[in-house]
Formats: structure tokens, sequence, C-alpha cells
């Protein structure tokens, strides 16, 4: 396969090539603000990392061997020689995203003639905010809905809140989901909205339910891209992927908001304020569940994810409770390492794993981004349960109250633990950490100076903490 980068204009080529990450990222986002990438299928034999690189294509989910599915700048495009455009085929990512068109084959399917009725409709903006309002309004001691901040064209990036005592700082674990960061996946978007209605509508009904509202908080963001969802396009309103828009460790040793897209910025400020015990992030367009590192390799124990043995079987869990996952064939039963499917610079789980401690995975819904709304009845089917066990395996875990010998909350230490690599720092003296079954060695620093070193059993949050008292 012949394939000339010098075909491409000099100026592009050498900004991503620059050793400098910080004018490669400016670089890479006046890209991105220029104009609408062109979707389009290329052959993976193209596909070398110094291809990708150098001309800037961003991969899209589906997985096939022969072919890979993505946006490549427009710029760059008309920029290739005849033989190498002649390779490429532009594709109707409309008729894609909504099932109509086979990206691999080019085969466009019929719709269905008798369509099983929708439950309901995907909500609209302006449906999705009434909707959030008047759960909040109806369950006001449990929820609370706030904005984020606004989108690049004025649409509140909203966040619901559910915990008892939902104004309260009580120390409890909390977990995040966050949905709809590629506007056209928007599955993740309506379970996050069912996800809300059955915690709200299940407190102090069912026992399950009421647990994990009382012990832990929650925040759900149904749509981080409320532009891209009204624009029925996976970028943002300034043509930002979101999910290549954060500070990617490997690259950009600058954890900075500075110059990312406002909806970026939303996420990585509420990180700022919580240190999330776990996190899933919903995508569409395949199904399966998704373990970092994006970014990098996982092949050996060192390089997988420090919490790689709690987090593997949590995504286990999820992929093997949902059938359509665990049929994935194309994946481990549905469970794929990010890098080990396609590298992602960028991405928002690794984000906040290398720099604000999450435990943070990425669920692929849906083979089809935008369904009919009538597969969200199979999609809530096939989820509901894996969105619930996911959170209680995340409250499984140490829970410790870190005090000094006058039984005073110790404000800031790091937990170690035997099992993992990474120690995770806490303030208040109070600390949450999803550990594997059974009994844990733990050590508790402060200032980086081990004070207290203890065992004690991984058990489900149940409001009550092991006390640690420490001399220091
Ligand atoms: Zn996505």
């Amino acid at each position: 396969m012949r394939f000339l980068l010098s075909s491409i204009s000099i100026g592009v080529a050498a900004s991503f090539m620059s050793s400098c990450g910080e004018v490669r990222t400016s670089k890479v986002m006046q890209e991105q603000h220029d104009s609408r990438p062109v979707y389009v299928r290329i052959p993976t034999s193209l596909l070398t990392k110094e291809w990708v690189q150098t001309t800037g294509f961003n991969r899209d989910h589906a997985k096939n061997n022969d072919y890979a599915i993505g946006w490549l700048p427009s710029t760059i495009l008309t920029q290739l020689s005849f033989d190498e455009r002649s390779e490429i085929k532009k594709l109707d990512e409309l008729a894609v995203t909504e099932g109509r068109l086979n990206p691999f084959t080019l085969e466009t399917t019929r719709t269905m003639v008798d369509p099983p009725t929708a439950l309901e409709d995907y909500h609209n903006y302006k449906a999705m905010t009434d909707e959030l309002h008047r759960l909040a309004d109806s369950y006001p001691e449990i929820a609370r809905l706030t904005s984020l901040g606004k989108s690049v064209q004025g649409r509140d990036i909203w966040m619901m809140t559910i915990s008892d005592h939902v104004d309260l700082d009580e120390g409890e674990p909390e977990l995040l989901y966050v949905a709809n960061m590629h506007g056209d996946e928007v599955v993740g978007r309506e379970l996050s909205i069912y996800h809300i209605r059955r915690l709200l509508g299940e407190y102090g009904v069912r026992a399950r339910t009421t647990n994990l509202v009382n012990q832990s908080k929650m925040f759900i963001v149904a749509s981080m891209n409320p532009d891209g969802f009204e624009m029925h396009q996976r970028y943002s309103a300034t043509n930002t992927d979101l999910n290549r828009n954060f500070p990617d460790f490997t690259s950009d040793d600058h954890d900075n908001s500075t110059g990312r897209a406002v909806e970026t910025k939303a996420i990585m400020d509420l990180h700022a304020s919580h240190h999330f015990i776990a996190a899933v992030n919903f995508h569409g367009g395949e199904v399966c569940f998704n373990l970092p590192w994006d970014t990098k390799e996982n092949a050996t124990a060192a390089e997988k994810f420090a919490d790689d043995a709690v987090l593997f079987p949590m995504g286990r869990a999820w992929a093997d409770s949902n059938p359509t996952m665990a049929a994935n064939s194309s994946f481990d039963r549905g469970l794929t390492y990010g890098y080990e499917w396609y590298e992602v610079n960028g991405g928002m789980q690794d984000w906040s794993i290398f720099y604000r401690q999450s435990m943070h995975a990425t669920v692929e819904l849906s083979y089809t981004k935008w369904p009919d709304a009538s597969y969200l009845t199979t999609a809530w089917a096939e989820n509901k349960e894996a969105m619930f066990a996911y959170h209680e395996r995340a409250l499984t875990g140490i829970h410790l109250e870190v005090v000094d010998n006058q039984g005073l909350k110790v404000p800031s230490f790091e937990v170690r633990i035997d099992s993992s690599t990474r120690g995770l720092n806490y303030t208040n003296g109070v600390a949450h950490r999803a550990t594997s079954n059974g009994a844990q060695r733990v050590s508790i620093l402060v200032a980086g100076r081990s004070v207290a070193q203890v065992t004690v059993a991984a058990r489900m949050f149940d409001g009550n903490y092991d006390r640690v008292v420490v001399a220091h």
C-alpha cells in the first residue's frame, strides 16, 4: 500500500509531529474548530500509528478487522493522492448513526416495516430539561439538579445529584455517570434519565435502592454535549471531540483546563471538588465494556491500571449481565482494554484516573448510535441490573475514619493497599476505596510517611467506618 505522507500539507504535519505537547494540543484544537471533519471508511491496512498521528484520523467505535470508521479533517482529505482517496470511502454519517447504512459493507438496510412501539421517544434538550426539573421538584429531599455550566450554544450541562441529605457533605462514597459526550450516541442519555427515575422512585420502597441512596452520593450527567445531540453530531458545536479534549498524561503533563472546550472544562471542574470512587461514561456504536488504559498498552501486569484487579471483575460482571454484550465475540465476551481495541488520546476515562484518582470505565451501549426509540426498552432491560451492580461493587472495599490520638480527623492522608501499586489521597478524615474481596492490608501515610498499618475486611459500605488512630 502506497501512502505519501509528503502529500499532506507541511504546516499541519509539522504541528502534529512537534515534540512540544502544548503546541501540538493547541494546533489540534485549532484544526478541530476550523471545519467539520469528514466521516470515512478506510482499510485497516492503512492504519499505522504514524498515519493516524499525521492525518489526525479520529477513529470511531465500531470494530471490524478489514476497515476502520472515523473522521478525517476535511483539509487532509483533499490533500491525499488519487490512489489514497480511492481507498477511502466517504460515508453518510447520519445514515450510519441511525443504523440505515452498514459502514463496513456499504449495504443499506431497510427500515423496519412494523417497529415495536417505543416506550417513549428520546428527550430532546427541552424535554430532558423539563423532565429533570420535574424529577428534582418531586424528590426535593434526595435530588438536586444543578448546572455544570453552559455549552457553546448556551444549553445547561445538567447534573442530578442523588443522596439522602443531598445538600450535605457526609463523607459518603461518590460515584459519577456521564452520558452523551458524543452528541449522537444517545442511548446512555436516556438510560441516565431512567436510572434517575428509578433511584428516586424506589427510594423508601425497595431496600436495595434505598440503601444505595442512603450510603452514597450519585452524580449523573445525562448529557455532557447537549449541542451535539441537537445537531445530531458527535462533536460539540465547535467541532471538538470532547473525548479527545482532556489532558493526555502520556503527552501533556499539564492538568489544565485552559483553552479546552467549555464542556470539557465543566467536567474537569467537577472533579476538582469531588473524588469519585468509581465512574462510567456511556457511548454507542459498539456493545462492550472498555477498561483503562486507552492511551497506552495494557499488555503486562505492570502496564495495567493499578486497580485492574478491582475494575476487571466489575467489567466482567457488567458484560456478563448484558446478553448482547456477553455475545459480542469481537471482544472477550464483551470486555476489552481500550488501547488493545484502538488508541485514544485525550479521553475522559484515562484523564480522570491519572489526574483525579478515580476508577473510570467506558461502556458502549448499542451497535447503532441513534437507534429507533423502540430499542430503549431492550437497552434498559440489558443494563439496569449492571448499573446497580457496578455501583454496589464500587461501594465494596475499605471504609476508614482516620483520626489522631486526640480523636481529631486527619485533614490529609494517603491510603495504600497491598494489592495495588497506587496510593490514593483523601481529606477530612474519611476514606472509601473499592478493593477486591477479603482482608486488606492497609497503610496510612501522612506527608509521605507511614503512620499506621492495619488489616481490615472489605465490605459494602453500610454507614459504619473502621476507625484508625494514627500518631503523627
Ligand atoms: Zn463515543
